[in-house]
């Protein structure tokens, strides 16, 4: 036997046992003549202590006999800290070269050694209790679903494009050259088509595929639990997975959330935090005051389709230089902005930006309209409606952030319901479905789905709805199209030829002609699933082996060339160009 206990579990209960423990040597600590050495495994630290000298270096594998003792000086951090075993023999099972960082809670390793070396920083704490949060919410969500008569059931990894709207990853076929797969970005139509094959409550925690231009934290693949359900209504699936999250919550973290968790539309949720992702934590909504400041003289506003405001609780002590910092903050590209105007309701008085266009009087029932009271600073923004609502929705959670109105251990989540379908893109003059081409119309929007005039097709909305958690997207997903003339319809609002949708989309459109039944569904990302309820923002260390910002894999070198013989066997060539 290598042990009889693990290096986590002993307590004072058990002084005068011997014992064996098997792990790691952290670190050794010399005093007087008695070594003290910290022993890790996976459920924490046992302290060591020997008579003499030991020659152990850091992460050497031992196995170590002795009797628990009381110990002198108590840890009161290490739950094992009222004990020590005293050694009578170790036996050394492997040695290890010197790691290139420390493994403790907090390392001296930066970001890019870490991952190379990643089984190593896998054996740190935080990293043990991320994964170990991870197993957590997977067996939740396994029991709850299971416990709703959801089936697992696996879809294949080696498809066709499923348009999600990122770029595919492609696999070369050997076996019919000039062919490829592509890795799912989702397997939505696979679920869907299970719906059709009658499996009714369908769901998999599964990997998925997304080429996109890696913006922070993303990853080239990633996790969700993706789920379908047959025979039922938006209402039914938000049911359900109201209910999944909350037993997630409840049985992981001890935290209650509403019930029923807050709705809003799409439409709201723009106007009123310039997000579909809205962080509910905290107010500073925005407020359009177009009609209280235009046809004053000033020309910035007086042309602007739309003028909007959020009021900054607190914030009128914000000095000149603060205000320049964050005009230039929304001049960024990022945001986009041309200027930021403020009204300043400071102790003697308000004072803006903008004093000459405006009467006191006049920027004080500006103040009123938002609700700003004396002490606040509000910020406007002008331009067209949704590109400046972003914009200020953007400096609000920035201002959020830095007023540290964001706490990560206080949960927000809400269902953003009433998404439009479409979405016109004017570069290439064209819908885009704003969901995915899946997706049916409202019902009650049927007449205007079939309109073919733009200004109609805008007014669709969707049975579609985002689970969201402090401003972020968690999940997402839809009311199915289930009838093939509408799934053709869809494609051909979507300006996709009918022998491209064939060609891409023919065995979906076919299934719906056998038979099938109504159904919709919905996925959750599971690694920020992970990552928030980790009281974390980055997804990196809930995922055990990720990519870096470049998706590379710098332990394995990943991506990397193949050789000349497998290029040939899939009659490639790689066309380099310098
Ligand atoms: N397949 C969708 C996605 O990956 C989710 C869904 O509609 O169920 O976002």
């Amino acid at each position: 036997m290598y042990r009889t206990h693990t290096c986590g579990e002993l307590r004072i209960g058990d002084a005068g046992k011997k014992v064996t423990l098997a792990g790691w040597v952290q670190r050794t600590r010399k005093f007087g003549s008695m070594t003290f050495i910290d022993l890790r495994d996976r459920y924490g630290i046992t302290q060591l202590v020997l008579d003499g000298d030991t020659d152990l270096g850091r992460e050497y594998v031992i196995q170590a006999t002795g009797q628990v003792v009381k110990r002198e000086s108590v840890n009161a951090n290490l739950p094992t800290g009222e004990i020590e075993i005293k050694v009578e023999s170790i036996n050394v099972l492997n040695k290890a070269q010197t790691p290139p960082f420390t493994i403790e809670e907090v390392s001296d390793g930066g970001e890019d050694l870490r991952a190379k070396y990643r089984y190593l920083d896998l054996r740190r704490a935080p990293l043990q209790r991320a994964l170990a949060l991870r197993h957590r919410l997977a067996q939740e969500v396994r029991n709850y679903l299971d416990a709703q008569g959801f089936m697992e059931v696996e879809t294949p990894y080696l498809i066709k494009s499923t348009p999600e709207g990122a770029r595919d990853f492609v696999v070369p076929s050997r076996m019919n050259q000039g062919q490829f797969y592509a890795l799912p970005q989702s397997p939505q139509t696979f679920k869907q088509l299970l719906m059709v094959a009658g499996y009714d409550r369908y769901f998999q925690i599964v990997r998925c595929f997304r080429d996109e231009d890696l913006r922070a934290d993303r990853q080239p693949e990633f996790t969700q639990i993706d789920c379908e359900m047959s025979f039922v209504q938006q209402e039914d699936v938000l049911d359900t997975f109201e209910g999944m999250m909350r037993a997630m919550f409840r049985n992981a973290l001890g935290v209650d959330i509403p019930n029923p968790l807050p709705r809003m539309s799409w439409y709201d949720a723009m106007d009123r935090y310039g997000s579909d992702k809205p962080d509910i934590r905290f107010g500073m909504e925005i407020h359009e005051i177009s009609s209280l400041v235009k046809g004053h003289g000033f020309g910035v506003f007086d042309s602007a389709d739309y003028v909007g405001a959020i009021c900054v609780p607190g914030a009128a002590g914000y000095t000149r230089k603060q205000i320049d910092e964050l005009t230039e903050w929304v001049k960024r590209p990022q945001v986009g902005a041309k200027g930021l105007i403020y009204i300043r309701m400071g102790e003697e008085g308000i004072k803006s930006s903008v004093d000459k266009f405006y009467t006191p009087e006049q920027l004080s029932e500006v103040a009123a309209a938002i609700g700003a009271k004396q002490g606040d600073l509000i910020f406007c923004l002008c331009g067209a409606k949704r590109k400046t609502q972003t914009q200020l929705g953007v400096l609000r959670i920035e201002m959020g952030n830095r007023l540290g109105l964001r706490d990560p251990k206080v949960f927000a989540p809400l269902w953003i319901v009433d998404f439009p379908l479409l979405e016109w893109d004017d570069e290439t003059n064209r819908f885009y479905a704003m969901h995915h081409p899946f997706t049916a119309p409202k019902p009650e929007h049927m007449e205007l789905f079939y309109s073919n005039r733009k200004e109609d097709l805008e007014k669709v909305c969707a049975n579609a709805y985002d689970f969201v958690l402090n401003g972020n997207e968690l999940g997402g997903g839809s009311i199915r199209i289930h009838q093939a003339d509408v799934q053709e319809r869809m494609f051909e609002v979507l300006g996709i030829s009918k022998e491209d949708a064939d060609y891409k989309f023919g065995f979906i459109i076919n299934a719906f002609k056998y038979g099938a039944p109504p159904h919709g569904g919905l996925a959750f990302g599971f690694d920020r699933l992970c990552a928030l309820f980790g009281g974390q923002e980055t997804i990196r260390d809930y995922i055990a082996f990720p990519k870096n910002n470049q998706g590379r894999d710098v332990m394995i070198d990943s991506p990397s060339l193949i050789d000349r013989e497998q290029l040939e066997e899939l009659k490639l060539i790689v066309k380099t160009e310098k």
